[in-house]
């Protein structure tokens, strides 16, 4: 038995003469009368390989089920090519078929269809050139977020999932119950008693791992999670999922100047990473989807992110001549729109924002002296508006325990992190990284839907 090579293989280091065997998907099949062109793709690369059988020496029947999405196994001699478009090609000297794919019922089986389309039919939708590039590029991201971590002496901390603190404050959560619904235990005020839960508490699952983060910083020095993350925000747009992935480094001893710097080489060695080792499915997407695509992430990679404050933009934004949906003031959180001016049309690169009003930020965000402006500092990209959301944080006791009161959030569920600030505490930063929003900026997608193997957003879990 010959071992099976993939397809990547083959391309990359082609030794012509061998005998190879593959094994694959029909992508296209053409040909005439006597000879069959078949392109077969294993998902190792984007790119296919030619095989070419002479039809005389195969069975009718079989010919016949070498349709496109069939999978089939192939040997035969690995040859120079004849024709454009491929420096090699199969002779087929045997064709095995896997599995049929009849033409008149397999939906993929016309090229050009809608990304709604391909979204129906997430569960096919693997199998095109496009989410095979997307899928291949999310995990060579994946990677290099490790890796780099990795080298930079950072430690990989695993925050829980469920959680019993719905103080995080970033989104509205899901809850998490083994109670049954119909016919929940009720204390005496009439009330469910979430003590007889599973977890004898109220449970949801997490919006963020940063809390649990930071008591790992303030001990192992630099951690960063990469985890999924859940928010029952009801908001429909193509920036938001009901379940993401999300990076989040937290950093003992870093003020918020550390933390922009680390954000901004981060997401430059991320994008690098990807231009170095993903060429072939940039190159693809860059055709096919976003003309603009290499241009832009070269271009990132190029220059300097402009970090200005909360302020600063304000009066940027009010002095534009500009019709807003949404009103521009001091105090007023911003706006995708008023993001995506910063980025697209004022300064034309990524922008850090930093020092906004304690108001429309988190109560862990280090106060400022002005007593009205925090240590926050949010990245934004062009084409997708917030990407990094971070912070210097509080780690004076008293001063977060009265942001605590004056928010009128229960001490009961956060007593365990104000502990971090009473047992020597540490300044220390740390910021999220949403991983899809990554993932649309690095491949030139759209919708945010399109990122993800199996979208999660408000009544669409089918897949
Ligand atoms: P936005 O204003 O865009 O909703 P946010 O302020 O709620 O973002 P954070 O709580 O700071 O975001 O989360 C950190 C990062 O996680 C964001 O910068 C973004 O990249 C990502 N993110 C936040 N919410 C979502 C979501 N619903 N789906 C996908 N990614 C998200
Ligand atoms: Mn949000």
């Amino acid at each position: 038995m010959m071992k099976r090579k993939r397809i990547k293989q083959l391309l990359d280091n082609p030794a012509t003469g061998e005998d190879v065997l593959v094994k694959g998907w029909v992508r296209t099949r053409r040909g005439n009368k006597n000879i069959s062109f078949i392109a077969l793709n294993d998902g190792s690369t984007i790119n296919n390989i030619q095989v070419v059988a002479e039809n005389s020496a195969f069975d009718e029947s079989l010919l016949r089920e070498i349709t496109t999405g069939a999978c089939l196994a192939v040997s035969g001699k690995l040859v120079e090519s004849q024709g454009q478009g491929q420096n090699v090609e199969i002779n087929a000297s045997s064709i095995e078929i896997y599995g049929k794919c009849d033409a008149e019922t397999y939906p993929l089986q016309k090229k050009g269809h809608s990304m709604e389309f391909l979204r129906e039919h997430a569960h096919l939708r693997f199998r095109t050139n496009t989410f095979g590039a997307v899928f291949r590029i999310r995990h060579a991201m994946a990677y290099a977020i490790h890796k780099y971590f990795n080298d930079r002496g950072f430690y990989y901390l695993h925050t829980p999932i469920i959680t019993g603190s719905d103080a995080e404050g970033a989104g509205e959560m899901f809850h998490v119950t083994t109670l049954d619904l119909k016919n929940p235990p009720l204390t005496e005020t009439g009330e469910v008693d979430y003590s007889r839960d599973f977890f004898g508490k109220v449970t949801n699952l997490t919006v963020s791992g940063q809390l649990e983060g930071e008591l790992g910083a303030l001990s192992l020095g630099e951690i960063y999670t990469f985890g999924p993350t859940f928010r029952a925000e009801n908001s429909n747009t193509p920036r938001h999922l009901a379940e993401f992935w999300m990076i989040e480094p937290e950093m003992a001893f870093y003020d918020l100047e550390d933390n922009m710097n680390l954000a901004e080489d981060f997401v430059k060695y991320l994008i690098t990473y990807a231009l170095e080792n993903c060429s072939d499915d940039l190159g693809f997407l860059n055709n096919m989807i976003d003309k603009g695509l290499l241009e832009r992430l070269k271009f990132v990679v190029a220059n300097d992110f402009v970090r200005i404050t909360y302020t600063e933009a304000v009066s940027i934004l009010t002095a534009a001549s500009r019709k807003w949906e949404y009103p521009v003031g001091w105090g007023r959180d911003l706006q995708a729109e008023h993001e995506r001016y910063l980025v697209e049309e004022h300064f034309k690169r990524p922008v850090i924002l930093t020092d906004y009003p304690k108001e429309i930020k988190a109560f862990y965000m280090k106060q400022n002296d002005d007593g009205k402006t925090v240590r926050a500092m949010d990245v934004l990209f062009p084409g997708i508006g917030e990407i990094i959301g971070g912070s210097q944080r509080e780690e004076d006791h008293d001063k977060l325990l009265n942001r605590i009161n004056e928010l009128n959030i229960p001490i009961k569920d956060l007593w365990w992190y104000l502990e971090t600030r009473k047992f020597g505490t540490a300044p220390h930063s740390g910021f999220g990284l949403g991983f899809e929003r990554l993932i649309l900026f690095m491949t030139g997608m759209s919708n945010i839907r399109d990122v993800i193997p199996f979208p999660r957003t408000p009544k669409n879990a089918e897949f």
